[in-house]
């Protein structure tokens, strides 16, 4: 989903283009896309934009005469700019905004439309559709944290709850975390307030250099590449890839239709977190530390079959900058298939909530570290 900095990418483009043209016309591809009845979109035509602005995740076309054409891209959304009058293309198209020279397609590529338009009348009616997160790249560690700490949730969904905090979604929460060393299953009342000050500065730093960063890329082109996914993420979309800062390789851990990627070695003090898919697979087999994933890995390699891994296997040497903390002893590294009696239920660590596997749950608490989808 398109978040902060690409949103902020698509409105200043849309912006130098278009404002001070009046639209010419909006086309609808899908009956669907327009979520208003009142007023109708023949109202903004013949009208000048003056302003692009964003809303959370909505870009809005600001109208003379306070009409509002609000667009939420949700996540397979985007825009593409093309010659005046294209016609949107057949399966993704959903509408055409149109100006003068050129025409902004809104298109959507995926089976599930969920992309919306909203023509709105008046300010009111635009502060209706405010969801009432925080621009976090307007606020002071004070607002920043007041806000963090409302509800006791996860780090996860308290930066992606569009009523905590405007515009991050599941990939900037991950390159944000990461860049503050912080679990993403961490339950913010568990947070220091270092830890809150260095959260609110990894924020405010990764949001705005990729903003910048993308809008320098953009140049003067339009973007026609908006992805969640860069290659120059430190985390996000990276699982089994090498963490930038440690060599670490990024583990994930998934849910509902969602992931959150992280470095064990920054983030988690080594420790893996429950992933809820491979934990229901995997059961009690569920590695604790790197060093006993990478040990699972390695006796599921030497003997698919067995039932039970050889006992006094070595931990294989530890790869990269692993956090070594405390070297698991020989007996505690397998991945006991048949535990005899799960040992003492761990569910929380003294640094925080972090539900590690062998917990007795070997999940992540599931209904609150579940980040809202959609905004
Ligand atoms: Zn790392």
């Amino acid at each position: 989903m398109p978040e902060l900095p690409d949103i902020e990418l698509y409105r200043s483009h849309l912006e130098r283009r278009f404002v001070g043209k009046a639209l010419v016309g909006l086309r609808l591809a899908s009956p669907f896309v327009l979520r208003t009845y009142e007023p109708k979109p023949e109202a903004l035509v013949g009208k000048r934009l003056v302003a692009v602005e964003r809303l959370g995740k909505r870009v809005v076309l600001a109208f003379e005469g306070e009409l509002f054409l609000v667009v939420h891209l949700m996540i397979s959304g985007r825009f593409r700019l093309r010659p005046a009058g294209t016609k949107p293309p057949g399966k993704v198209g959903l509408a055409a905004i149109d100006f003068p020279d050129h025409t902004v397609l809104l298109t959507e590529a995926s089976s599930h439309k969920r992309a919306s338009l909203h023509v709105l009348a008046g300010r009111e009616a635009l502060r209706a559709m405010d969801p009432g997160g925080l621009e976090p790249l307007e606020i002071d560690v004070k607002s920043f944290g007041a806000r963090l700490l409302e509800g006791n949730h996860t780090l996860k969904r308290a930066l992606t709850d569009p009523r905590h905090f405007s515009g991050i979604g599941n990939a900037y929460s991950d390159e944000l975390l990461h860049r503050a060393k912080l679990s993403p299953i961490k339950v913010v009342s568990r947070l220091t307030d270092e830890e809150i000050v260095r959260l609110y500065e990894a924020t405010r730093a990764s949001l705005s250099e990729w903003r910048d960063r993308l809008l320098l890329e953009s140049g003067d082109e339009f973007p026609e590449t908006v992805t969640a996914f860069r290659p120059d993420m430190a985390v996000h979309g990276k699982h089994g890839q090498p963490c930038p800062a440690c060599g670490t390789k990024v583990q994930r851990i998934r849910y509902a239709n969602n992931e959150a990627n992280y470095c064990p070695t920054c983030q988690t003090d080594g420790k893996l977190l429950a992933d809820r898919a491979l934990s229901r697979l995997l059961g009690k087999e569920w590695p604790k530390s790197l060093e006993e994933l990478e040990l699972y890995k390695e006796v599921r390699k030497t003997e698919p079959s067995a039932s039970e891994p050889a006992r006094g296997t070595p931990a294989p040497a530890p790869t990269e900058a692993k956090p070594a903390r405390k070297r698991a002893a020989p007996t505690e590294a397998k991945p006991a298939r048949k535990r005899a009696a799960p040992k003492a239920p761990v569910p929380t660590q003294p640094g925080g909530a972090e539900v590690t596997a062998g917990a007795t749950s070997a999940r992540p608490r599931a209904s609150s570290s579940r980040p809202k989808r959609g905004a």
